[in-house]
């Protein structure tokens, strides 16, 4: 159906760029050393994770000069943007590789800020980009400054090899993801022109399931859970702790927060989720198997939920979920406070509303002394198709490197900038370049430790590469 769609407006676009496309022939690809590209895009995440980012406050302007100084010692042009809009010490940066525009551009885009470390929890120096045992360690080896290299030296490697490209690439980094997601937003709304061609985006949000040295599946983020942030307040009359009155607004908030915390948010399978974990039933066997293949049907029975909702990820792509986190009452032990608040995280399943969760919290708790404020509204909700020429490309990179291997589609259940992004249209993808250690993952994102071995490194970047490659 496509080919005949465009038979004859492609023959006519032969004839007009005949001496263009006789050069891009004649253009040979040059080979990659890829060893010396590894040691490169290595060095590269070290400078990289010595400019600390750590969002608070950011500082997202060093590390966007040294990304434009890098891509322009390259011959890539890249523009320093939005600093005036973002505030003090902050920026977003924005740079293309020309293709021949005979197909839509792929957008590369990451985020440059980091989340805080606690550098005691750390066994070495958090913002000194060591490597180690073959590891690079500092905080954003994982989240995302590792992946962010890939962009890069991937883009590097494409201007530098010479492939013929019908897809511009376009080049994004961040400010601000990891708090606000201001960086994001302010330059989607800013320069839509930049991104009007568009047709695709990866970004964070893949998940590569790699347990004890064994790749589980490969998979393409298409979905993210909404974050919903809220304070639940109760006010009451301050008086002092030696006489207790009703009025005392802590024992209410406990009462409230009991109701809350004790309260099983129904199970709801999307329809991607059925698909994730069906496609994953083909790693297990038995009866597991069989309850993965169907999950709707397994959560029915009792042992085979048990086992599944045992598992905190599957958990929570099933359901929406609740975790109370920040508790405030009186700062003094012998003042009953006027107020008394908490905090609580939800996140919302893609296809669930914010105004239908505070309407059930509100019936849960039945205490009108009881007060629900957004701290954090939850972006636009966001899916997004499979099937696609890049998705295809992605399952012919991978299978290439692992021939048994499958790729699924998954849904985060953390947040990311591409519900700002797949606002105008364009396809996001999560994707990871590497094949993380489970326990490397789960310790180091937003943890302790974070690292990125130096094998991942090179791999990731010649994984993208060819992705990249393959979607012209
Ligand atoms: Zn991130």
């Amino acid at each position: 159906m496509r080919l005949r769609r465009f038979a004859f407006p492609l023959a006519l676009a032969l004839i007009v760029a005949l001496p263009a496309s006789l050069v891009a022939q004649a253009a040979v690809p040059r080979p990659i050393d890829w060893p010396a590209m590894q040691d490169e895009a290595v060095e590269a995440l070290r400078q990289y994770l010595r400019i600390n980012t750590s969002n608070p406050p950011g500082n997202e302007l060093a590390a966007a000069r040294f990304l434009k100084a890098f891509l322009e010692k390259e011959g890539i042009q890249a523009q320093i943007l939005d600093t005036a809009e973002l505030g003090a010490g902050r920026a977003n940066l924005y740079a293309r590789l020309k293709g021949d525009g005979s197909k839509r551009a792929i957008a590369l885009v990451q985020h440059m800020d980091v989340v805080p470390v606690t550098q005691s929890s750390w066994t070495v120096p958090a913002f000194d980009g060591v490597l180690k045992d073959g590891y690079v360690y500092g905080r954003g080896a994982l989240d995302m400054k590792g992946e962010g290299i890939a962009h890069l030296m991937a883009l590097v490697a494409l201007k530098r090899s010479g492939v013929p490209l019908t897809r511009d690439i376009v080049f994004v980094a961040n400010a601000d993801e990891e708090l606000g997601s201001t960086g994001g937003i302010v330059f989607v709304d800013r320069h839509a022109d930049l991104l009007r061609d568009v047709e695709y985006l990866f970004t964070e949000g893949g998940a590569n399931s790699f347990r004890n040295g064994k790749l589980e599946y490969y998979s393409v983020g298409v979905a993210e859970k909404r974050t919903f942030w809220n304070r639940v307040t109760v006010h009451g009359t301050p008086s002092h702790g030696s006489r207790p009155t009703k009025a005392n607004p802590v024992p209410r908030l406990v009462a409230a927060l009991d109701r809350i915390a004790r309260y099983e948010t129904p199970l709801h399978v999307t329809p991607g989720v059925q698909k994730f974990f069906h496609d994953i039933s083909r790693n297990y066997s038995g009866r597991q198997a069989a309850w993965l293949s169907d999950v709707t049907a397994a959560l029915k029975q009792t042992d085979a939920r048990d086992w599944i909702l045992s598992d905190v990820y599957w958990n929570a792509i099933l359901r929406n979920t609740i975790s109370l986190t920040g508790l405030q009452g009186s700062s003094k032990t012998n003042v009953i406070p006027a107020e008394a608040s908490a905090e609580l995280d939800i996140r919302l399943l893609p296809d669930q509303s914010p105004e239908a969760m505070i309407a059930t919290l509100t019936r849960i708790v039945n205490d009108t002394a009881v007060h629900f404020t957004t701290l954090l509204a939850p972006k636009p909700p966001f899916e997004s198709p499979a099937g696609t020429d890049l998705f295809r490309a992605v399952e012919r990179a991978a299978h290439e490197r692992d021939p048994g291997a499958f790729v699924t589609t998954s849904m985060m259940t953390g947040a990311t900038d591409r519900p700002s992004y797949r606002k105008l249209g364009i396809i996001a993808y999560g994707l990871s370049p590497f094949k993380v250690e489970a326990a490397d993952e789960q310790r180091g994102v937003h943890g302790n430790d974070e690292r990125l071995s130096v094998q991942n490194v090179g791999n990731g970047v010649r994984f993208l590469y060819d992705i990249l490659r393959y979607a012209q």
